[in-house]
């Protein structure tokens, strides 16, 4: 790996904490590509103790973090941003060689990452209070915004990049200190980003990376030291309750990003075209491994076959291999969990009636590689309904007229990203509003942006992420009243 970058110095493999690159107590864990299943490092296992250290000296560093002014504060996060650019291509390449996706989707991350960078650096100077007529004569009323104080992130392996700067910098933007926890998969990603903070000359202790095999022991830490007082967290629905309960104990502030099962409408007034570009960038893109990957494609009678016809022969055209290779639109699933998962709702969508219109097998490159694969004649009774696949299963679901589709589309415990392709204003407005998810998107499959709030409702979360008020995740309110 090192010799595919451009400075080799990118590539950390020991912790990053109060400004120092530290070995693990616990030895290391490997990092596997997924393409090639070969080892391609062996990185610092920090133990409890360890992640505690991290967190006292980011505590230490805080005070004087938060003292600087926004401007000082978002020119340090400027030049974070600027280096991240710089070596967007190394940044990139390291992230295919340990998660898979291709060069390209991988480059496109480092650029979204850095888009909150930039963003938040430039919202550091506008954390405006407030001034409130008093309730009384001699009363004044004022509304600080301060951080928090130490932020602790843990993170998933699907987006190793962006899952980070969309914590960690409202949150340095904010004045708090930051302790990531990446997912162990994905580790590299995250150091490389600990190089580059100390390139652009944050003090010591404000971004610290901790890496560590054992998840449940730094969830603990986090939950349980008292110098943590937020936790923000992307991943399962499963482990963010593990986590909220933790977190009860000592009342910690918590923002959740977790699971989706995003419902994909295609209505008949649809532009058919555009509905498959949509639908092949919203389920394919990353491999299907994204919480706003669209889940379950629901297409109306009269346009069923031919939506079908059109995606099948747009996922033909997909071509599967190595990341780092020319060419390539798909990579490799993460790990054999999730060729399993993928493998379970394909033989419940098949046992149930269902059929397979193309795909339907691992691929013959072998390893985690898999067929993009859409079946059709699929039903509310089938797993893929409630669960997410997490993979590259496009399931196509018929259904008659609008009414019956929102109720099925809303017929989940999950509400984070939904999508639907229809023409009629009135028709395209009554569903807009019906859909019970935080996100929608209309006659769009990609809906990411840092310029807007993204988060989910029901139990896919808490908070949002991006825009003016992703920052707000990080701040308290402080309600001085005077006498004058
Ligand atoms: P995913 O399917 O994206 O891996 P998970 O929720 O399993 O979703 O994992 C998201 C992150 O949470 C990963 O970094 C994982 O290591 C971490 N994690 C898993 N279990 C726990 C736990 N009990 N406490 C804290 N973190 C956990």
């Amino acid at each position: 790996l090192r010799s595919l970058l451009n400075d080799p110095d990118l590539l950390a493999t020991q912790a990053y904490v109060g400004g120092q690159w530290v070995d693990g107590d616990n030895g290391t864990f490997k990092v596997i590509n997924p393409a090639r299943g070969d080892v391609i490092a062996e990185v610092a296992d920090l133990s409890r103790a360890q992640v505690a250290d991290a967190i006292a000296q980011a505590e230490a560093a805080q005070k004087d973090w938060a003292a600087m002014t926004g401007k000082e504060r978002a020119g340090l996060l400027r030049k974070f941003f600027d280096l991240m650019m710089e070596n967007a291509q190394d940044l990139g390449t390291i992230l295919t060689a340990e998660q898979g996706k291709p060069l390209n989707e991988a480059v496109g991350e480092i650029a979204y990452g850095a888009s909150f960078v930039e963003f938040f650096a430039e919202e550091a100077k506008r954390v405006y209070g407030e001034t409130i007529p008093g309730h009384q004569r001699d009363k004044r009323i004022m509304v600080l915004k301060q951080p928090i104080g130490v932020a602790a992130s843990i993170t998933p392996w699907n987006f190793p990049n962006a899952m980070i700067t969309r914590k960690a910098a409202p949150a340095l933007a904010a004045g708090c200190a930051f302790v990531a926890r990446p997912a162990k998969e994905t580790p590299l990603s995250a150091l490389v980003m600990g190089v580059l903070a100390d390139r652009a000359g944050l003090p010591a202790g404000i971004f610290n990376v901790v890496t560590s095999s054992s998840a449940s022991e730094i969830g603990k830490e986090f939950c349980e030291n008292p110098a943590v007082r937020k936790l923000t967290f992307t991943g399962s629905t499963e482990v963010g309750r593990i986590l909220l309960k933790q977190a009860a104990d000592q009342v910690m502030k918590c923002s959740m990003e977790l699971g989706g099962n995003a419902p994909f409408i295609v209505f008949d007034d649809a532009d058919l075209d555009a509905a498959v570009e949509g639908a092949m960038m919203c389920k394919f893109r990353n491999n299907g491994q994204t919480c706003v990957c669209a889940n379950r494609i629901y297409v109306q009678a009269g346009i069923y076959d031919a939506f079908a016809e059109k995606l099948k022969a747009a996922v033909e055209k997909l071509n599967v291999g190595d990341g780092l290779n020319e060419g390539v639109t798909t990579g490799p699933l993460i790990n054999q969990e999730a060729v399993d998962k993928v493998l379970e709702h394909l033989g419940d969508v098949t046992a149930k009636g269902g059929e397979v219109l193309t795909g339907g097998n691992r691929h013959d490159l072998g390893g985690t590689f898999f067929q993009p694969t859409v079946v059709t004649g699929v039903t509310q009774e089938m797993a893929v309904a409630k669960e997410e696949t997490f993979g590259p299963l496009a399931p196509l679901f018929k259904f008659d007229d609008v009414d019956e589709v929102i109720a099925m589309a809303n017929d989940t415990i999950f509400g984070l990203a939904a999508y639907f392709y229809a023409r009629d204003l009135s028709r395209v407005y009554k569903v807009a509003e019906a859909l019970e998810y935080g996100i929608v998107g209309v006659n769009t499959g990609i809906i990411s942006t840092e310029v807007a709030p993204f988060g989910g409702v029901k139990q896919s979360g808490l908070g949002r992420e991006g825009s003016h008020h992703g920052i707000e995740d990080y701040l308290e309110m402080k309600y001085i009243c005077m006498s004058v």
